[in-house]
């Protein structure tokens, strides 16, 4: 609760004046979908390859149980595999150097955001987590993103949507959950770091 009061005040200074990213983690500062693919086929002896993967819920992993992926993401398994997307480490790191700010706001169980926090702690401790619990929340539309110098990068076209920020850019390769997106696209982290130059914000 006290944490929860800490991160709304934070987030409301100086709110217009600082260039404030909102940025997700799953699929795009991390690269779940290979953790996931590279966890089942070590359990189910298959050679499955993350880019075979269009689906949001995974149906292409046919021979996982119920509730095998949700636990998968809660477990330290995850996150001793798992990796930055190239470049998004050395991109916040540049971002954090030019006084802009970052919140990463995600989803998932609670385990999992608290697996996530430690993670980005070890990892980009410079920027501010948001976890939103998916037990409370179905979207991450409740989080203010104000702000005409907010950005907020996410892989799934549906939280762009629920949001509201003035500037929403998807990320990554074109997969069936994002394709309806018809707004800014980056990439990767280089189309990232371009988007930022030409705005003159980096
Ligand atoms: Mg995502």
């Amino acid at each position: 609760m006290v944490k929860d009061k800490i991160m709304d005040y934070i987030m409301a200074t100086e709110y217009d004046s600082v260039p404030t990213l909102y940025i997700d983690m799953d699929g795009v500062m991390i690269d779940s979908t290979r953790v996931i693919v590279d966890c089942y086929n070590e359990d189910f002896n298959r050679c499955m390859s993350p880019h075979m993967i269009q689906t949001w819920g995974f149906k292409e992993l046919k021979y996982a149980p119920e509730g095998y992926i949700y636990d998968i993401f809660k477990s330290q398994r995850f996150f001793d595999k798992v990796k930055f997307f190239d470049g998004c480490v050395e991109f916040l790191k540049g971002w954090n150097y030019l006084g802009h700010r970052c919140f990463i706001v995600t989803m998932g169980h609670p385990i999992n955001l608290a697996l996530k926090e430690e993670f980005t702690k070890e990892h980009v401790p410079f920027c501010y987590f948001i976890g939103v619990d998916t037990n409370k929340y179905k979207s991450k539309g409740h989080i203010k993103m104000s702000g005409e110098n907010s950005f907020y990068i996410d892989d799934l076209a549906k939280n762009l949507r629920e949001c509201v920020c003035e500037n929403k850019i998807a990320f990554g390769v074109k997969k069936p959950w994002n394709e309806t997106w018809n707004g800014d696209w980056v990439k990767d982290f280089k189309a990232v770091e371009k988007y930022f130059e030409k705005r003159g914000l980096m």
